[in-house]
């Protein structure tokens, strides 16, 4: 049996034990076996990316930029087997893969760009004769720890700015599907990176989470992930006095108001509540239509969820793959069940059969609930989106900003008065007027308000407030 290995210091490291990785399209095909690190082989991680780190700090721009090109080259060129194993180990359909896979190969060639676009700022001091200069400087040894729902693209929107900006790395994916992760990490131990630079190990949050979390080389935490695990990090950040950047859950809005193009309204609530199985961060989880429309709106969406193809991730006519593991699929279940009990009206969410055993779920929509229905409330993170009825849009504004959450909202509607005014009153990082809560660009800052994120945005320029630390020095002629 081939398990894949850890790598830590520039070698790949056995583990204590192996994690079979499942694929949820068909649970008889094992997609490979993984190396599960322990505490101390953690703990060898962080050191070796802190004795790599006084010079990889001091490093040229071209030194970095370099390898991080090399990533860029080495995505694209294996993008069909990145892709089958990514779809095979998540669920995600062939054709959300590649993009996928695309999307991590153009955030490692920006960032390649933006080892050469590092400004500071010169200042005349209040003080004469003298200059001040603020200058960024990488923090230092940062874990990087991220989940399974986009097992490519969150590595790579950390670790390549983490590496760009100076810093060594500790990646550690979720144990759920730590496939795409590990292919990703072999591109960059061929990319000539110097020996502990990058590192990579695989196993449970809970054993190697504290063991990053406790080291005291450890200068920051970049986590994507649930709200409860957020906060169990952010306590032991905390307490160490480690830089910490939270990206969690969503309850997103999408508001549809009476005077929108029906058709368009739907297809953003499809692609917003459904595509990639629902299970995106920014998915439109709660549809809140103005009365005038609501109707006309909730049978369109009927008619056109029962024509989606729910069906193997890696069969080019679906539209809609599984649910990424058995304990998600048991989730999205329970919270079925619970629309039911709450006295919500429930279209689809059935377990559909397919040729092999799989998590297969059609698209379930849920009415006659409103938004103090935990179904509202809770992030169930699956194909599931519930319909509030409201009476107008300031009903609409109020409802999609009532939501511990505030990651992405949309609004699709023909009013330039009323987008405008929602854009500037969301509660939400992210706004949309006329599109999908979901698809974002990589150049531009991403993250949310609220229970969804702590600390500062991710991707584009904005990374560097997490990934550097300014300096100001003081200099007489
Ligand atoms: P999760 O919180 O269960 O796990 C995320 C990662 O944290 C995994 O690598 C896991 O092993 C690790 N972990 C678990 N316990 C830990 C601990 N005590 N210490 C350190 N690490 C620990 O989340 P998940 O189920 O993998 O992902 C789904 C969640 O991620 C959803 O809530 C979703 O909204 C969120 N998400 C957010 C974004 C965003 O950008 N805001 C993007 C994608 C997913």
């Amino acid at each position: 049996m081939t398990v894949h290995a850890n790598y830590v210091d520039g070698r790949w490291i056995a583990g204590s034990d192996a994690i079979a990785n499942i694929n949820p399209s068909n649970v008889d095909d094992v997609v490979g076996h993984y190396a599960h690190a322990d505490a101390r082989l953690a703990r060898e991680a962080v050191l070796a990316a802190h004795h790599a780190q006084a010079s990889w700090g001091l490093s040229s721009p071209m030194q970095r930029s370099r390898p991080l090109q090399a990533v860029a080259r080495g995505l694209e060129t294996r993008i069909e087997e990145i892709a089958l194993l990514l779809s095979r180990e998540e669920g995600k359909t062939l054709g959300e893969a590649r993009g996928e896979i695309q999307r991590a190969a153009e955030i490692f060639s920006y960032y390649a760009g933006e080892t050469l676009r590092q400004a500071g700022g010169l200042h005349d001091s209040v003080r004469h004769g003298v200059t001040v200069e603020v200058t960024r400087e990488p923090i230092g040894v940062v874990a990087l720890i991220t989940p399974w729902n986009v097992p490519l693209a969150i590595p790579a929107w950390k670790v390549a700015p983490a590496l760009a900006y100076g810093n060594c790395v500790v990646l550690k994916p979720s144990e759920v599907a730590p496939g795409s992760a590990w292919l990703l990490s072999e591109i960059i131990a061929a990319a000539g990176f110097p020996p502990g630079v990058f590192n990579l190990v695989m196993g449970t949050g809970a054993e190697l989470g504290r063991a990053l979390l406790d080291a005291p080389e450890l200068a920051g935490v970049s986590f994507t992930g649930s709200v409860p695990t957020g906060r169990s990090i952010a306590d032991a950040a905390i307490s160490g006095y480690k830089k910490l950047q939270l990206e969690m859950g969503g309850k997103n809005a999408l508001v549809v108001l009476n005077d929108a193009d029906l058709d368009l309204a739907v297809e953003c609530a499809l692609d917003g509540a459904f595509l990639a199985t629902g299970q995106r961060c920014t998915a439109s989880s709660r549809l809140i239509v103005t009365k005038g429309i609501y109707g006309r709106f909730v049978d369109e969406m009927n008619r056109r969820m029962s024509a989606l193809r729910v069906g193997d991730a890696l069969d080019n006519q679906t539209q809609i793959g599984p649910v990424a593991s058995r304990a998600q699929f048991e989730r999205d279940l329970h919270y079925i069940a619970l629309a039911r009990s709450e006295g919500g009206t429930v279209t689809g969410g059935e377990p559909l059969k397919r040729d092999h055993e799989g998590f297969f779920l059609s698209p379930c929509l849920v009415t006659d609930l409103g938004n103090n229905a935990r179904v509202c409330r809770e992030e169930i993170f699956g194909p599931v989106a519930c319909v509030i009825a409201v009476n107008d849009y300031e009903e609409a504004l109020a409802t999609a900003n009532d939501t511990q959450f505030g990651l992405s909202s949309g609004i699709v509607t023909t009013s330039l008065k009323h987008a405008s005014h929602f854009r500037r009153h969301s509660q939400a990082g992210l706004v949309m007027v006329n599109m999908s809560t979901s698809g974002v660009d990589f150049h531009v800052p991403f993250g949310g308000r609220k229970s969804s994120s702590y600390g500062s945005r991710e991707q584009g320029q904005h990374a560097a407030e997490f990934f550097t630390t300014t300096k100001t020095s003081y200099i007489r002629a």
